[in-house]
């Protein structure tokens, strides 16, 4: 009876795909939801600081004085809740992995400044019309 059981199991494991990747041969596919990592795309970033303080892990830094964005990657814990928050949607969900490290792995940001405004264009004078000429009298 179990040597049968064991028969049928062998026979069956022969014949069937293996469950492991063969990585890297095989290239890793993400799943669509999978949390990886934090990305910004620091051009939209206003450093608003609304991520730094709703992120329940203290992770994120940001030094409005320096334009600095930091995260502490290790200290991350993939919630979401930052790129839920962020008001400009600069925040976003990598689906690859942090590498892991034998150190806390910072990444600072670097914000560019914003573009300075155009000065307000003065509204055009109104144009005088010209003196008309008297008719001559007779
Ligand atoms: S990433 Fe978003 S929430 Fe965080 S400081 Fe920048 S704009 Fe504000
Ligand atoms: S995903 Fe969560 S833990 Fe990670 S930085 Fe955002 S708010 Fe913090």
């Amino acid at each position: 009876m179990f040597v049968s059981k064991i028969s049928k199991l062998v026979l069956r494991s022969l014949f069937k795909k293996p469950a492991t990747k063969m990585y890297p041969v095989v290239p890793r596919v993400w799943e669509e939801r999978t949390r990886g990592h934090i990305g910004i795309v620091e051009e939209d970033c206003i450093l608003c600081g609304i991520c730094m303080r709703k992120c329940p892990t203290n992770c994120i830094t940001v030094d409005r004085n320096k334009r600095k964005w930091i995260i502490e990657r290790m200290q991350c814990i993939q919630c979401g809740c930052c790129v839920e928050v962020c008001p400009k949607q600069c925040l976003t969900m990598e689906q690859a992995y942090t590498t892991p490290e034998t150190f806390k792995v910072v990444d600072t940001h670097d914000i560019p400044a914003p573009p300075p405004k155009a000065a307000p264009v003065a509204p055009a004078a109104p144009a005088q019309e010209a003196p008309k000429a008297e008719a001559p009298t007779a």
